[in-house]
């Protein structure tokens, strides 16, 4: 028997291992099985090149649990090593990899560095606090060996019997960690982790229902009898998918396999996916992958299913905040690149070079693909266009060079469903809405129920009215207005329809003289709260309606904004509305011929209420005077 010190110099790392590691100590079992992925990918290269000649067998993986020995067993039929391969890789060279966490730990937060921090092999003392290899080497006439070391820096390494080639890793798992003893746990973290590794990996057993085969055996009359009932039977539990779609051809793939794949990946959410992009360069990276683009039903939907990181076919983790595009936190599905540095925190992460550039690609690669539904097929990109929206809008907020990509197939959705291009859309609305700045006006309505007065009242001037009813739309028209030259935007009800669009043409003629105008704005003035309205006498047109309520726009956009990003509201609190009194109306002369001034009040707040109903704004209490005084005025009108 050998012993040796793994390291003399350094204290013993083992306690600091499992204290700084403890949040996420259940990464022993990725690191531990995905060796033994590689053991067995090893040899299997070895056999297709001709250096190894034996047989390979069943390199099924098995982990195994046994909770009265407390071990957990990982058993992989791949290379092995010889005794100077032991020496060489584990005391050696896996060792300086635990050591190279300590030193990065002693300069960094601890916080950032756990569980971000690939140990390899030693991670398996987070879990136990004795870890035995026995290895046997594919190698011919290899001797079988067996290292042992039980948490301080002193090993032993022996020879030992053992038949079959590869290896086995023996964990004694800690008093304190003995939920790693339950085999359903056990399982639970290889669904997480190990759900795409490429060799079978197996894991206790389970229970499946089969048909015995029918016996033909008759009875005393000659019939057969019923139909055997079906039996349970314990069968291999297998873990993985041992060939997701990302690592196959584009083109060897079906609509029907990506969604299938997509309910695997997400077996709660049973909505479909919009579409797929599949991810697959060499060059100047690796990187595969599949990402979706999911059907947004609500806001709070979009984040519960992931985007997830494999290294090679290893879950790595599905928090990817600055390591993709942040939009892309919005869409479902795997990439999987060797190339991104997975043992370190996510905060490196994030800073990296070849990870901003293979954020980059995909960012790029996803507008290309967008770009190529609109060209192929229009049509089709126009039905998907309303749950692509928030996509789109949400890649170009937070990523200008997004915007830049897509700007030329951003689409615009009028109130009537038809959808135009920017530039399609200007050439459109510059004939009637150009103002008198040269700037086309993009009039909009946010809801066409709430908004559908003002909407009305556009339509009949002429205008063409856009929806814009997505929860990110406020944010992303201020994009546009500043990415846009001579555009503005205007919600239907910013202001009357004649000057939603201010035209140098001369206004309407006044039928009330100033002073008249002055007397009808004091008698509304008696009768609304001046600090929530602003009133206003226009000359408008005799069909217009008598009052109106209008909005600021900017002022109204504040508020929207506040409400989107759920900013403590400074906007919100302070209602405040335009009534714009049309003087030209029939009303406005009754009014001001109108001596009794109760009954001049009495049909003035008629009038604002009525208004006010028609921006769904009369709640509670005002709505209810206001129906009580209608009937009054009904009754009155008839005479009784
Ligand atoms: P890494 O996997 O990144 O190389 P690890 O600490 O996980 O680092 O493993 C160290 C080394 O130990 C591996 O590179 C490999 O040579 C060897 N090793 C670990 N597990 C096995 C195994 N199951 N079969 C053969 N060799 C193994
Ligand atoms: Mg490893």
């Amino acid at each position: 028997m050998q012993t040796g010190k793994i390291n003399v110099q350094t204290e013993n790392i083992f306690p600091v291992i499992k204290k700084f590691l403890y949040s996420d100590h259940e990464i022993f079992l990725r690191e531990i099985v995905s060796n033994a992925v590689d053991a067995t990918q090893k040899l299997k290269t070895l056999s297709t090149r001709g250096a190894f000649e034996g047989e390979l067998g069943d390199l099924t993986i098995k982990v195994k649990v046994n909770k009265d020995e407390k071990t957990i067993r990982v058993i992989d039929r791949g290379l092995g090593m010889t005794a100077e391969e032991v020496d060489k890789y584990i005391n050696q060279i896996a060792f300086s990899g635990a050591e190279d966490f300590l030193s990065k730990y002693k300069g960094n937060d601890a916080a950032n560095i756990i569980g971000h921090f690939g140990l390899g092999f030693y991670s398996s003392f987070m879990v136990a606090d004795e870890v035995e290899i026995l290895t046997k080497s594919y190698l011919p006439g290899s001797e079988a060996v067996r290292w042992h070391c039980d948490g301080s820096p002193e090993f032993t390494i022996e020879p030992i019997d053992k038949e079959d080639r590869g290896t086995e890793i023996v964990l004694h798992i800690a008093d304190d960690v003995q939920e790693f003893l339950e085999e359903p746990k056990i399982v639970e973290l290889l669904n997480k982790y190990c759900r795409f590794l490429p060799i079978p990996i197996e894991c206790g057993t389970k229970t499946e229902w089969v048909k015995p085969e029918k016996v033909e055996e008759s009875d005393a009359n000659g019939e057969n009898k019923e139909e055997p009932k079906e039996v349970s039977v314990q069968v291999p539990r297998i873990i993985n998918d041992t060939e997701p779609i990302w690592q196959k051809a584009p083109s060897s793939l079906s609509d029907d396999d990506y969604k299938e794949f997509y309910h695997k990946l997400y077996p709660m959410n049973m909505e479909e996916p919009m579409f797929q992009i599949h991810l697959n360069v060499d060059y100047p990276f690796n990187l595969t992958g599949v990402l979706y683009f999911p059907k947004v039903k609500n806001q709070l939907d979009l984040r519960k299913n992931r985007v997830q990181l494999y290294c090679n076919q290893v879950y790595i983790t599905d928090e990817l905040e600055g390591v993709i595009p942040e939009f892309m936190t919005l869409l479902h599905g795997v990439i999987d690149s060797p190339d991104i540095p997975l043992n370190v925190s996510r905060s490196y992460l994030q800073s990296d070079a070849n990870v901003k550039k293979i954020s980059t690609y995909i960012s790029k690669k996803v507008a290309e693909k967008l770009e190529s539904m609109f060209k192929e097929n229009r049509e089709d990109f126009e039905k998907k266009w309303d749950e692509l929206k928030v996509f789109m809008e949400y890649g170009s907020l937070t990523d200008e060079k997004f915007y830049d990509k897509i700007k030329d197939f951003y689409l615009l959705k009028n109130t009537e469903g038809k959808y135009y291009t920017f530039e399609e859309y200007r050439n459109m609305a510059s004939a009637l809405q150009t103002n008198k700045d040269d700037q086309v006006v993009f009039l909009y309505a946010s809801n066409t129920d709430e908004q559908h007065l003002y909407v009305q009242a556009a339509k009949e001037h002429g205008y063409d009215i856009l929806l814009m009813d997505g929860f990110l739309d406020t944010h992303f028209i201020n994009m546009l207005e500043q990415k846009m030259e001579k555009t503005r935007f205007t919600r239907v009800d910013a202001d009357i329809v004649d000057k939603l669009i201010e035209k140098s043409d001369e206004e309407m003629v006044s039928k009330l003289s100033d002073d008249q105008k002055k007397t009808l704005k004091e008698y509304f003035d008696k009768n609304v709260d001046a600090q929530k309205f602003t009133v206003m006498v226009d000359a408008m047109s005799e069909t217009d309606l008598p009052v109106m309520i209008t909005q600021n726009e900017f002022m109204r956009r504040f508020k929207d904004m506040e409400k989107v990003s759920g900013q403590q509201s400074f906007y919100g609190g302070f209602e405040h509305y335009n009534l714009v009194v049309n003087g030209n109306h029939p009303l406005a002369a009754k009014l001001m011929e109108e001596p009794e001034e109760d009954k001049r009040n009495q049909l003035i707040q008629q009038m604002v209420d009525l208004a006010l109903l028609s921006q769904n704004i009369l709640t509670g209490e005002k709505l209810s005077e206001f129906v009580k005084r209608s009937f009054d005025m009904m009754k009155a009108d008839s005479g009784q």
